[in-house]
């Protein structure tokens, strides 16, 4: 266990916000987590963190913090057509994608160079291009901090939705120390979504001749080209989740913005939150040290020492404006600190 006091968390955190926390502490496996837990004084606040990739911090935090260095691959089950692979929840989520790959197991591939740690993914339920961490994982197995037993939620039980687990309706109750996803060992491009189908065939590929590999290249050149790198520009990916508004509420929009984009979905209709915020006028405006990147609207970034406040409250003065102007509420995908 590696234990460090008044710790900083700038390296933490992709928006690069400078802020510590009382105490940091790295654990190599659950025992050593749950020993370290049970000695912790009565009502100390904790914090589960990954890679810090969908945090906002808008002050220091005065608690502990964990996070899991728990690294391992291992398949647990396998047929002819299938294997289970237990992964630890410290190991970086493209690295399991790189190993998978390795190994000859897919499922994974759409979801390339997505930062973040695997824990997180199961927490967030990460999706990209068509593809979401849920269709892949069997079972993630959990310490619970509240009940103080170890539990193997199996994916039924997760109440997985778009970026939504039963994790996250408990924050810090749960401790992800390994997930188990379950990967085809026959490839089957999954190209439904248009982005990618369309760079796929500018890249001179087809459905019979890509592979798993070439995929992962081509999501990660769309996903270099389009969002801002977190070492040079701090960010933490998508700040907003697209809303899913009823079929009467869309209908009405469309009379009056009938180029607005949209997706049919189970629960409604879902318009992409990015559209919302430019037509608001906010893509590329900057508001002290942080602004709303250029590219791309639904990305708020930090241009040098933005504080989490002040990106939180451009956050609420963009959702204020698209409540305004569209009726809509959006609520941000980032966990807000
Ligand atoms: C440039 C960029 C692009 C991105 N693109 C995408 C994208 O395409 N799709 C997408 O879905 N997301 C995307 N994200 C968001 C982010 O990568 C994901 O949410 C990712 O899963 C976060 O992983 P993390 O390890 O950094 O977790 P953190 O941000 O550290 O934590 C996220 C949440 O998980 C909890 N948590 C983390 N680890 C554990 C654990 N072991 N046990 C219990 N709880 C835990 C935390 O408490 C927190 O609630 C992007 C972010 C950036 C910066």
């Amino acid at each position: 266990m590696k234990i460090f006091n008044d710790y900083n968390l700038k390296n933490h955190n992709t928006f690069g916000i400078n802020v510590s926390c009382k105490c940091f502490a790295e654990y190599e496996s659950i025992e050593e987590c749950v020993d370290f837990l049970n000695k912790l004084p009565e009502g100390e606040i904790i914090l589960h963190v990954g890679g810090g990739s969908n945090l906002l911090f808008t002050r220091d935090f005065q608690g502990t913090i964990l996070h899991s260095a728990v690294k391992s691959f291992e398949i647990i089950e396998e047929t002819a057509e299938e294997a289970t692979v237990r992964v630890g929840s410290g190991v970086i989520f493209d690295d399991f994608i790189a190993w998978a790959l390795e190994k000859g197991l897919y499922g994974a591939e759409n979801l390339s160079a997505i930062p973040g740690e695997v824990g997180a993914s199961a927490v967030q339920n990460i999706g990209a291009y068509g593809v979401e961490a849920e269709q892949i994982i069997q079972a993630v197995e959990v310490y619970d901090c509240q009940a103080g037993k170890y539990e193997i939620f199996r994916h039924d039980d997760c109440r997985y939705a778009y970026r939504h687990s039963i994790f996250k309706e408990y924050p810090a109750r749960y401790v992800v120390h390994h997930v188990q996803f379950r990967l085809k060992k026959t490839f089957v491009p999954q190209l439904q979504y248009r982005a990618l189908q369309n760079e796929v065939v500018r890249q001179g590929f087809s459905a019979e001749s890509i592979t798993a590999s070439d995929i992962r290249r081509v999501v990660t050149d769309i996903r270099n080209a389009k969002l801002p790198d977190y070492h040079v520009l701090g960010n933490g990916g998508s700040f907003f989740m697209n809303p899913i508004v009823d079929v009467a509420k869309f209908k009405s929009l469309q009379k009056e913005y009938p180029d607005m984009p949209f997706f049919e979905t189970t629960d409604g209709v879902k318009i992409p939150a990015g559209w919302l915020i430019e037509k608001c006028g906010w893509k590329g405006r900057r508001v002290g040290n942080a602004g709303v990147y250029e590219k791309q609207a639904l990305i708020l970034v930090n241009y040098g020492e933005a504080t989490g406040r002040e990106i939180s409250e451009l956050s609420q003065a963009i959702q204020q404006s698209v409540l305004q102007t569209f009726g809509i509420a959006i609520s941000s995908e980032v966990n807000i600190l």
